[in-house]
């Protein structure tokens, strides 16, 4: 399973506006962050900080300028996001997103977990709980129920979950960090942010926790209903 992020998507695009340069481009494409023509020589434009794609000169220097002073641009206001651009091209994988397509899940009936007395959605199958110890990450596995999980379940599961620790931006807690703060939900506690995904049979909740010697991630995997299945498809 390949996982797509906003940095993912953007690369995908400027792989191909790219092919306009040559080295020069007649007609530049758009900057990727803020919409305006690239210059038409490409080096020129500045190299993101945040995806490996080029970016215009002021965008080049605002990143530089809002670095400094830790106000990122999230990475969904980027131009080429926010006017929605070829979102169909991460189509080969599950995307990591700021947009939750089942809140519906929280507002339905709920249930304990064995061993735990916080009420979780019917849907929840299990979750997992992981720590970075400053050399790798370390799981946990928390079951819904007593019964077995169907193999191809479990499959998914452990796939999403490989292919999630695998993404450079989960590479060490400061890796997440950086990319919580440009691609991440953010949440009342300014150490906590949330992404949201959905493969075959789930929807999957991602919790970020950014401080050190705390539990740094939770994922919570919801079984659709066969019904939202025939609501993904339209
Ligand atoms: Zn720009």
């Amino acid at each position: 399973m390949k996982i797509n992020t906003y940095r993912t998507i953007l690369e995908q695009m400027w792989q191909k506006d790219k092919k306009c340069f040559a080295p020069d481009a007649e007609f530049p494409p758009l900057c990727l962050r803020c919409g305006k023509p690239l210059n038409r020589r490409l080096v020129v434009n500045a190299l993101s900080r945040y995806a490996d794609v080029h970016i215009c000169e002021d965008c080049g220097m605002d990143e530089a300028l809002r670095d400094a002073c830790g106000q990122v641009l999230p990475m969904w206001e980027w131009y080429a996001l926010s006017c929605g651009r070829d979102m169909n091209l991460h189509s080969d994988g599950p995307a990591l997103t700021t947009i939750c397509g089942f809140s519906h899940i929280y507002d339905g009936p709920q249930k304990p977990f064995p061993l735990n007395h916080l009420e979780h959605p019917a849907s929840e199958l299990v979750y997992s709980r992981s720590d970075y110890d400053g050399w790798r990450w370390w799981t946990t596995w928390h079951h819904g129920s007593e019964e077995p999980t169907e193999p191809e379940l479990s499959e998914e599961i452990d796939q999403f979950t490989e292919a999630l620790l695998q993404l450079p931006e989960f590479k060490t807690l400061d890796t997440m960090n950086r990319f919580c703060r440009a691609n991440a939900q953010p949440t009342s506690d300014r150490t906590e942010f949330n992404l949201y995904a959905a493969t075959e049979h789930f929807y999957i909740w991602l919790r970020m926790i950014t401080r050190a010697r705390d539990y740094n991630l939770y994922c919570h995997f919801y079984l659709k209903e066969p019904a939202d299945d025939v609501g993904q498809m339209e």
